[in-house]
């Protein structure tokens, strides 16, 4: 078992040590005042032009508060970033030293985490998935060394819309003494329970999810990683002070008040991607339609770049992994409206 002191010690020391930027409504607690109506006049901030005049909390707490209460940890295990692509490039920067430590990413996934550490100048592993896009736990294991600080999994999969198996992730989790990120921005659409329950017992575990794919709010940029609440401080402790604007804070908790609204989207997102998966299982065109646990689905065609253009001609855009290995001849369909799923399916059915 490993605890938090060990963990921690990973972090890079000089960001242990920092001594945080400190805002002007981090020096004043609004609290400590017993007056209501307070005058601000100690951030230089434009007296007119209210609601957005004013610096946002930077701790993101009233909306802490709400992510608390639906995804069921405390509001001290929530960071929460402008898109998981920040939590992603804080987490590098907090463990990893330029140019000095690596990370491990299994292939195909998603792109940003290797983007994100060539950013930061981290060496990239990869070791690669099953031709059935299965994580082997002890490939991962054998492939880390004493630099290696973080190993990013993907649950379910982007772009190949699988889960990998709990079996899988937690003996990563359980036998790899650095961090393990697991990516759920797809867990809404899974029958696969989050990873958030193992939180309590694994120090090394971050979990990932976002606000832009079942919430369907792509557009404002919210991410949360779910972590130690010791890991979180450290994430918050790096941040830029404003990174989620008070658009942002508010515009999120009058949607997350609304879940009923995302549980119904997310129903019918499902059930039309079983219905488009059956439908393109029975095409000329499709060679194989790969099951999916996401909001998309991967099918591998004949002639993949062909079979793309077509679609864009037809004026449907799909996303074209067909230089990904292991997807060869693949595309990634987003399952849209079931108008939107109709165009997709009509134009296909007059592929030739
Ligand atoms: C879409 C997606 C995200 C979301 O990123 P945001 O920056 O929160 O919009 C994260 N991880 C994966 C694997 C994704 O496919």
């Amino acid at each position: 078992m490993k605890t938090i002191t060990q963990v921690l010690a990973l972090a890079r020391p000089s960001l242990l040590s920092l001594k945080p930027y400190s805002s002007a409504r981090d020096e004043f607690d609004q609290s400590a005042s017993g007056i209501g109506n307070l005058v601000f006049l100690d951030a230089n901030e434009n007296p007119y032009a209210s609601p957005h005049n004013r610096y946002p909390d930077p701790h993101q707490r009233e909306l802490k508060n709400v992510l608390s209460s639906i995804k069921g940890r405390p509001a001290e295990e929530i960071f929460i970033g402008n898109g998981s692509d920040e939590a992603i490039d804080l987490i590098l920067r907090a463990f990893c030293a330029p140019g000095y430590h690596s990370v491990v990413i299994p292939s195909p996934t998603y792109g940003m985490y290797s983007v994100s550490a060539a950013i930061n100048e981290v060496l990239v592993k990869p070791v690669f998935l099953s031709e059935k896009f299965d994580l082997d736990p002890a490939t991962v294991l054998d492939t880390v060394d004493d630099r290696t600080r973080i190993v990013f999994l993907c649950t379910p999969n982007n772009p190949t819309g699988n889960n990998l198996s709990r079996d899988a992730l937690m003996r990563v989790v359980k036998g790899f003494n650095g961090l393990v990120v697991v990516d759920e921005a797809y867990i809404d659409f899974t029958s696969f329970p989050s990873l958030l329950s193992e939180l309590e017992d694994y120090p090394n575990l971050i979990v990932l999810q976002t606000l832009s794919k079942a919430w369907g709010l792509a557009g404002l940029r919210l991410g949360m990683a779910f972590a130690h609440r010791d890991i979180i401080s450290l994430l918050d402790k790096i941040k830029p002070p404003y990174n989620i604007s008070s658009y942002a804070q508010q515009t999120a908790i009058e949607v997350l008040k609304k879940s009923s609204e995302k549980e119904k989207r997310v129903s019918e997102i499902l059930a039309e991607r079983a219905r488009v998966a059956q439908a393109l299982s029975g095409m000329k065109s499709v060679q194989k339609v790969y099951p999916s646990e996401a909001n998309f689905i991967l099918v591998r065609v004949s002639d993949a770049p062909r079979a793309y253009n077509y679609l864009v001609r037809a004026g449907i855009v799909v996303r074209d992994r067909s230089q990904v290995r292991l997807c060869e001849q693949c595309l990634r369909i987003t399952i849209g409206t079931a108008i939107e799923n109709d165009l997709l399916l009509k134009a296909l059915a007059a592929y030739e």
